[in-house]
């Protein structure tokens, strides 16, 4: 048996996806056990503590109870939201304590106008609105199997992708034939070609709003960039590797990373800046030196 853990923002359509794929599955949801407490705050009137705590506290339930089915040997299914790596951990961890069934990650990417569906049919949240679940969208770090998944699975308005042989963030460019992905291991001569500028300055270039700032790997990291090197903790990106390539104002969602990797588009597709980042990774790390021309 198949341990399912359903991931994505609120409105991402996670109930109604387990319900038409897996309906003789149990499903525990943290957004149920989130209303729940909350519900039981309001009628014990104890002064509303943080929600943070509420949060915590539904995450601590969710995964004991998760716990005790799966000890069970029940066909269960986990709705949670997921979106750091580190807190998927937690739970692969404990779920490893009872359990030794593969366990497959889907991850939920609605279409902006499937969101907006999601958001009208509940008038109560509407006014949280589109913009405040695109943030959380961003702040997804995609799965993959290298923490543990048997799948790791996307789930958009095409169907379900099985993405449990792509290295999200380990796509590098073909020069020749400039998307096409290398999905071999890379070995040490490739590894020393793109490892960067250690702890020394280079240019970070925002492909979003234009920014150039010339900083360490870990100042830029501080300051919010989302861009390679050494100081970068997250995401394990490399030079010349496809991922974006953000200053710490802009999203990832204009980014060439998030057009070719989401939204499958193909070179021709892709806008002119997004053109320009691609062009910039392939150049990458020489084109980041202090002393080149962007
Ligand atoms: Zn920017």
């Amino acid at each position: 048996m198949t341990v399912r853990i359903v991931m994505g923002t609120a409105y991402s359509g996670k109930t109604y996806f387990i319900k038409e794929n897996f309906p003789d599955s149990l499903i525990l949801s943290v957004g149920e056990y989130q209303r729940k407490l909350m519900a039981e705050r309001k009628k014990s009137l104890m002064p509303l503590g943080e929600y943070r705590n509420i949060i915590q506290l539904a995450n601590d339930q969710i995964k004991k109870d998760m716990l005790e089915l799966l000890a069970q040997g029940k066909d269960v299914i986990m709705e949670h939201t997921l979106y750091k790596a580190a807190r998927r951990k937690e739970y692969l961890e404990a779920f490893r304590t009872v359990t030794d069934e593969p366990i497959d990650i889907y991850v939920m990417q609605p279409s902006d106008e499937r969101l907006l569906q999601n958001i009208q049919k509940n008038d109560e949240e509407r006014e949280r609105g589109i913009d405040w679940i695109k943030s959380q969208m961003r702040e997804i770090e995609i799965p993959s199997i290298n923490e543990g998944f048997a799948h790791v699975y996307v789930v958009n308005d095409k169907g379900i992708q099985d993405w449990s042989d792509k290295p999200v963030e380990r796509k590098l460019i073909d020069k020749n034939t400039k998307l096409t992905l290398i999905e071999k291991g890379l070995g040490d001569e490739e590894k020393k070609k793109i490892a960067g500028f250690g702890d020394k300055p280079f240019k970070h270039i925002c492909e979003s709003c234009g920014a150039i700032a010339v900083l360490t790997s870990k100042e830029a990291y501080e300051q919010g960039w989302d861009y390679p090197g050494e100081g970068a903790v997250y995401p394990p990106s490399m030079f010349g590797v496809l991922s974006p390539r953000t200053c710490g104002n802009c999203g990832i969602t204009e980014t060439a990373y998030w057009a070719i990797v989401f939204e499958g588009k193909t070179t021709a597709e892709l806008s002119e800046k997004q053109l320009q980042a691609v062009e910039r990774i392939m150049q990458e790390p020489d084109i980041l030196r202090v002393d080149s021309e962007v």
